[in-house]
């Protein structure tokens, strides 16, 4: 069986198979090159779903028993009502201010946006609402698509890290907004602490996903 990941992010990516070693993770770059999948759902849920069923759909013909995963993540800060969360990838590219955003008063924005401008939008954002800090989380949704004993199963798996966003240097080698998130019970940033795939939202859902394997036994995993 093999096991195809619905996303372009190298960082994902990386994280995932250092999270499963044992598991042979491919790209599905690799088979259908660069896919965009419309991801307008209402949730992490929603959009974890589109983006395994969209890959499933396309490969299932091609390459018969397969597991497709999407990942689905952000980040959710308490200051802003949760937002940007599904939002995560795109919220630089939202010209509201914070005070309308945590109201709720925004236009659904429809770009990606680099790390770097999604993180100062996040640090303009705090200095805005005149905080330092904010509790915060971050949120993992991995959805599976595959066949068990012939049937088709979609399914959802949610983890979330607990922490804190504030103001702290950026990095531009690192994921997402790793550097302004520091977890609950630790005084390092994201970016710099070695346990991250241990402790993290993306681990947390992951592990689910492993014991839902574990229960379906498949006789071609070896997790
Ligand atoms: P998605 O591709 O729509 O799931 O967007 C995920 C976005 O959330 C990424 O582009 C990052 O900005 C952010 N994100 C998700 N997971 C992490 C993480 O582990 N660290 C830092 N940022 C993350």
């Amino acid at each position: 069986m093999q096991i195809i990941l619905s996303s372009n992010n190298v960082k994902k990516l990386q994280e995932l198979r250092a999270i499963l070693p044992a598991m042979d993770i491919r790209s599905c770059a690799e088979f259908l090159g660069k896919v965009e999948i419309l991801e307008d759902g209402t949730s992490f849920e929603e959009n974890a779903c589109l983006k395994a069923s969209a890959i499933y759909q396309l490969l299932e013909e091609k390459e018969g028993d397969l597991c497709v995963l999407a990942d689905d993540s952000g980040i959710c800060v308490d200051a802003l009502n949760a937002m940007p969360g599904i939002y995560s990838a795109r919220f630089a590219s939202m010209p509201e201010s914070a005070a309308e955003i945590a109201r709720g008063c925004f236009t659904i924005p429809q770009v990606n946006s680099n790390d770097t401008q999604n993180n100062l939008k996040l640090l303009t954002c705090l200095e805005e609402l005149d905080i330092v800090q904010s509790n915060a989380s971050f949120i993992c949704v991995i959805a599976v698509c595959m066949r068990i004993k012939g049937e088709f199963r979609q399914t959802t798996f949610r983890g979330e890290c607990r922490g804190k966003v504030l103001k702290a240097p950026l990095n531009p080698q690192a994921f997402g907004y790793d550097p302004l998130f520091i977890p609950e019970g630790y005084t390092l940033t994201m970016d710099r602490l070695p346990e991250k795939n241990a402790i993290s939202h993306r681990f947390l859902a992951l592990q689910q996903f492993k014991d839902f394997l574990n229960c379906v036994k498949s006789p071609h995993l070896r997790l």
